[in-house]
């Protein structure tokens, strides 16, 4: 069953060694993540499955990583010390896999380490339970409409199988907030991040998909994608989104929401 369902930001300055002085910024996000975290525990999954824009990104297939064991690590952002390890749930991947042949784009890929995108979501909510297993996903740059059909998938496999699953939506909103943000400044950009929070607050999946191409093209976004497969997952269940934080202090959105079903 899905037991726990959220979407998160992946700023690498949430990583204390990283953020430093900068943390004090990100602030609500941190809150949000203890609270994600304490309810990611009463939860209880065997099984994490995480969606990440910044693996081995395939543009024409999903990809999901099937190396046995996990890394993640921060060295690319200048921490040589922290370093978490996880084991993979082939069994789910497996069933996976069964749900989406033939009808869905699916690459296997193996890479010991996870990208940030998993690590940093995975390094906050994973601190007190660091043995359950995970499922290391990316999206792909197929239409809004099969990433909603990769989260079906998932939803059925998950269903197929006397598991708890949780699944974790890693994806920052728009780039462009602020005049000092790394993809510029665009006036439209709030715009987009406000929609999305909207969007999700009223259940409205097809406002999510339809968005115009315009106005999330301008957002220099990388979490729409991660939210689109995890909708598809739980759309036709009864759920809330409970909006937990959202901040932008660097001129990126990040959002914390998780789905609490009914
Ligand atoms: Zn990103």
């Amino acid at each position: 069953m899905l037991v726990f369902c959220a979407i998160v930001p992946h700023p690498p300055l949430l990583i204390p060694s990283i953020g430093k002085e900068n943390m004090a910024k990100l602030d609500k996000t941190i809150n949000a993540f203890n609270i994600l975290e304490e309810d990611l525990n009463q939860a209880a999954p065997d099984t994490i499955i995480v969606i990440s824009p910044h693996g081995e990104i395939s543009f024409d297939s999903f990809t999901i990583n099937t190396h046995q064991n996990y890394i993640a690590r921060f060295e690319k952002f200048g921490d040589f010390s922290t370093e978490m390890k996880f084991k993979a749930d082939l069994q789910f991947i497996n069933e996976l896999k069964s749900k989406t042949e033939t009808k869905l784009p699916v690459q296997l890929i193996s890479d010991e380490n996870l990208d940030h995108g998993a690590s940093i979501p995975l390094y906050y909510l994973t601190r007190k339970n660091a043995s359950r297993r995970i499922v290391p996903i990316n999206y792909s740059y197929q239409s809004n409409q099969k990433h909603i059909e990769f989260g079906e998938a998932i939803k059925e496999a998950v269903f197929s199988l006397d598991k708890r699953c949780a699944i974790i939506a890693s994806g920052d909103l728009s780039h462009r907030l602020s005049m000092n943000a790394p993809a510029g400044f665009s006036p439209k950009a709030k715009e987009f991040d406000k929609k999305i929070i909207q969007f999700l607050k009223k259940k409205n999946v097809d406002g999510i998909m339809n968005m115009e191409s315009d106005l999330v093209d301008d957002a220099a976004e990388c979490g729409l994608r991660s939210i689109l497969i995890l909708l598809g997952a739980i759309k036709k269940m009864n759920y809330e989104f409970e909006v937990l934080s959202y901040e932008s202090p660097f001129g990126v959105g990040y959002l914390v929401a998780e789905a609490k079903f009914k």
